[in-house]
């Protein structure tokens, strides 16, 4: 079996890839691709997910929402995802936690949910 360069684990030939001049795991390469990928929103968002990050559904569908639309106001997201405004208040919290969404202001002073990685 062949040996990553980085983490020493055996793999597979076909899970093998060159990276400057090194071979890499599947893991290991995804590792040393992503500081390149930072500014595509969506790459972060990926990979941000493929950490330690399990998103439930209600989770999900606010992701899913704010990426469809840019950004939205709490109470529709509540509507949208059918979440209590107690439940949404939740998930609002962990996704702000997790860096996935954040809050801000639109230029008439309305709160508004964004994705962490929208700098708009
Ligand atoms: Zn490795």
């Amino acid at each position: 079996m062949p040996i990553c360069a980085k983490c020493q684990g055996e793999a597979a030939d076909d899970e093998l890839h060159e990276y400057s001049g090194q071979m890499l795991c599947d893991d290991c390469y995804m590792d040393a691709l992503s500081p390149a990928r930072t500014c595509d929103p969506w790459a972060v968002y990926t990979a941000s997910r493929l950490t330690n990050q399990e998103l439930n559904p209600a989770q999900e569908s606010i992701l899913a929402l704010l990426h469809k639309k840019g950004q939205a106001e709490p109470k529709e997201l509540g509507e949208a995802c059918g979440l209590a405004p107690k439940e949404l208040e939740r998930e609002i919290a962990a996704l702000r936690h997790m860096e996935l969404i954040r809050g801000a202001l639109t230029p008439a002073g309305r709160k508004v949910i964004k994705l962490f990685s929208d700098r708009a």
